[in-house]
């Protein structure tokens, strides 16, 4: 296979121009810190304009681009959140009408993705609010960002409070906190409503591709003396990010880099990574017969097509097809899958983590036709 060029990113934050805490430049620090190529900034319906470019220090540089995260602030709750990367234009003006949000990001050369998905049912006691996509009759979006780190500690917090026996406001703000004070501890994966859904587009012949993302504000969070923010940008960037292959090296230029990253991350030539359980650098999925494919390609399926996955450490790996599991080993690093049906092929992985099984690698799919 020709070689292919890896970069991790995150494409999920916001800046105050939004809601979040730190403005760009500073924010560019912290990726770098992290070890990210790229990140993309998408604050809540406004387009930021002039931001664009690589930021350097001492340390290395990243490409910032600008996207855009769209609801419509009139609806109750302000539910079904729509990422938009790559259109270069504002898209707030569509916000009340969902389909047609999905078809101008389209028609602006841009890529949408349903921003998570599910949040599960409101939780009083927190004033957490159900800000999951509530929209569903449309078509013709990218794809689902599967993996939302925040989302999953407001998740995690909502099932967590449901669970105390007794219900107290100040009890529920003790739990946020504990919670707040190891994330890592509790959550385990991305929602399974999610992945099930995925797996059903994926089912009804649909292209469906997935990302990961940190959706981190940088917010302070205050109880009594207690003040903490959560969570920083450079935690949450070592935690969910998505990771990308590309034909050509990066090679300094945002024009031609920019194109690079948004048509790898259009195309789903890529995966969701926790790479706080481990670095998921190294993982590759990949098809051959005929035809020969990454991560993302459509390859015919002759008597010969195999799937091969590698990981970089020793995980438990799994190809999926539309819901079930077609192959499986443990503890190990390869697997080799001779597919006999068409449809979408996936790799999933699971690694143990701070005492548990962790989601670890969700990649996109392989199509086999
Ligand atoms: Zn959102
Ligand atoms: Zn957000």
């Amino acid at each position: 296979m020709s070689k292919v060029y890896e970069y991790s990113g995150n494409m999920h934050m916001h800046t105050p121009y939004s809601d979040g805490e730190k403005l760009h430049a500073e924010i560019a620090e912290d990726a770098i810190a992290a070890g990210l190529n790229f990140i993309i900034a998408t604050d809540h319906n406004v387009w930021v304009d002039e931001v664009e470019g690589y930021y350097e220090n001492e340390n290395g540089r990243v490409l910032l681009l600008s996207g855009e995260e769209v609801h419509n602030p009139r609806r109750q709750p302000q539910a079904s959140h729509f990422l938009a990367y790559g259109a270069e234009r504002e898209l707030a003006p569509y916000a009340n009408q969902p389909q047609r949000l999905i078809d101008e990001t389209n028609a602006a050369g841009g890529y949408g993705f349903l921003a998570h998905p599910h949040e599960g049912a409101p939780e009083p006691l927190l004033n957490l609010p159900d800000l999951g996509w509530h929209d569903w009759d449309i078509d013709g979006f990218t794809g689902l960002e599967i993996w939302n780190y925040m989302s999953s500690f407001v998740n995690v917090l909502k099932r967590e409070v449901k669970r105390m026996p007794i219900k107290h406001p100040f009890l529920a703000k003790l739990k946020a906190l504990q919670l707040a004070l190891n994330p890592q501890k509790y959550i385990t994966s991305p929602e399974p409503e999610t992945l099930a859904l995925w797996d059903e587009l994926l089912a009804q012949g649909k292209r469906v591709t997935a990302v990961g993302n940190s959706d981190a504000h940088g917010t302070p969070m205050n109880l009594g003396p207690i003040h903490r923010v959560i969570y920083p940008y450079d935690f949450l960037f070592r935690a969910v990010n998505t990771h990308i292959l590309t034909q050509k090296p990066l090679n300094g230029d945002v024009a031609h880099d920019k194109k690079l990253v948004l048509d790898a991350i259009g195309n789903g030539r890529s995966w969701v990574g926790y790479d706080m359980a481990h670095s998921t650098k190294g993982f590759r999925f990949s098809g051959q017969g005929v035809d020969k494919g990454i991560i993302g390609d459509k390859i015919r399926l002759d008597a010969g097509a195999t799937l091969q996955t590698r990981t970089p450490v020793r995980a438990n790996i799994r190809i999926i097809r539309h819901g079930k599991t077609v192959a499986h080993i443990e503890n190990e690093t390869h697997l080799t899958h001779i597919p006999i049906e068409e449809g979408a092929y996936r790799v999933e992985c699971t690694i143990p983590y701070e005492g548990k099984e962790r989601g670890w690698i969700y990649s996109n799919p392989i199509y086999l036709w």
